[in-house]
């Protein structure tokens, strides 16, 4: 079996065909196509794989017929990928703002609607503006 009949294989079965189509497509034998499978963690009728990798071990990702689609392979694999990306999500969702009061910048979340640094700055802004 060829790299790329093993390649043709996975993208095939990810479309849904049978064990005995994908062979029948690359001139194999159904059991060699099994095997291969099997060997490689996406056997099953019930089981197809849908051509994506879990994002933390890049396995291929079997998925259920009828069944909600998986981002990663095993819940450890979410656990450890979220673990460690989930600063950096954080991160990514606030802005830069900059405090009308002292003219300091700091980070907040848009959906804060924060405008001032801190509780003190928002304090002597507003006693301004009542003057
Ligand atoms: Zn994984
Ligand atoms: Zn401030």
């Amino acid at each position: 079996m060829t790299e790329v009949q093993k390649r043709r294989i996975i993208t095939l079965r990810s479309q849904g065909l049978s064990y005995k189509q994908v062979g029948d497509e690359l001139g194999l034998t159904k059991d060699s196509v099994k095997m291969f499978c099997i060997r490689n963690g996406f056997g099953g009728s019930n089981i197809t794989i849908n051509g994506k990798t879990c994002p933390w071990c890049g396995r291929f990702l079997k998925q259920l017929k009828g069944k909600k689609k998986r981002r990663f392979c095993s819940s450890l694999c979410r656990q450890l990928w979220w673990s460690k990306n989930r600063d950096q999500l954080n991160h990514r969702k606030t802005i830069e703002q900059v405090c009308p009061t002292c003219g300091k910048r700091f980070e907040a979340y848009p959906s804060d609607g924060r405008k001032y640094c801190s509780h003190k700055c928002y304090i002597i802004q507003r006693f301004k503006t009542i003057h």
